[in-house]
């Protein structure tokens, strides 16, 4: 019974383990392995010293044929995301709640990698450093306050901040007006027990 699983391209060749080049010519043998096809990815040479190349006794395989591989993008593709950094910032800015401070900061600082903020000043207020960003584009400025952070707090914050960039902000708080406009029922504990009590 042969077993029609998937099996996908190898990125290196199976035999001396040298990885793939973009665009290298390899070649796929399928082998009968114990009543199963195997697939196994060759380079040009491996291909000739083990199966007998294009010009020699082919042997040990049940089929053949070359490709041309492809490397894969660098970088897998981001998670969709509901929030850009420049759109969550923004956000963020406005609501100005503290719990958030240090996970502006964190995408201040990346908008400013990828050109895409400047610092225009750093002020002190207060014994406490405040960069004064722009954006150049929209000549919009971003005063964010530094929130002193300590290396072992960045991990904490930048999950905070993929968090964000996923799901965007909650409320700032429930005495704001955007909790009176929340869908969600408040189901209250009391009243349920005492209907069960009925
Ligand atoms: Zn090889």
């Amino acid at each position: 019974m042969i077993d029609w699983n998937i099996q996908s391209r190898a990125h290196a060749c199976q035999a001396c383990e040298q990885r793939f080049a973009d665009k290298q010519a390899y070649h796929t043998v399928l082998v009968d392995h114990r009543h199963e096809y195997q697939r196994l990815d060759l380079c040009e040479k491996c291909w000739t010293e083990k199966h007998g190349g294009a010009t020699g006794e082919p042997k040990g395989f049940v089929s053949h044929w070359q490709g041309v591989y492809l490397a894969p993008p660098l970088a897998p593709p981001e998670p969709i995301q509901k929030e850009t950094a420049e759109t969550l910032l923004r956000k963020l800015v406005e609501q100005d709640d503290p719990h958030y401070h240090a996970a502006s900061y964190i995408l201040a600082v990346m908008l400013e990698r990828k050109r895409l903020l400047k610092v225009k000043e750093q002020l002190r207020r207060e014994g406490r450093r405040i960069f004064v960003y722009e954006h150049p584009k929209t000549g919009d400025l971003f005063t964010i306050p530094d929130p002193d952070l300590q290396l072992t707090q960045l991990e904490e914050v930048q999950r905070q901040v993929a968090q964000l960039m996923e799901h965007g902000p909650s409320p700032v708080s429930a005495a704001s007006p955007a909790a009176e406009t929340s869908a969600e029922p408040i189901i209250e504990p009391q009243a349920t027990a005492q209907r069960a009590a009925d």
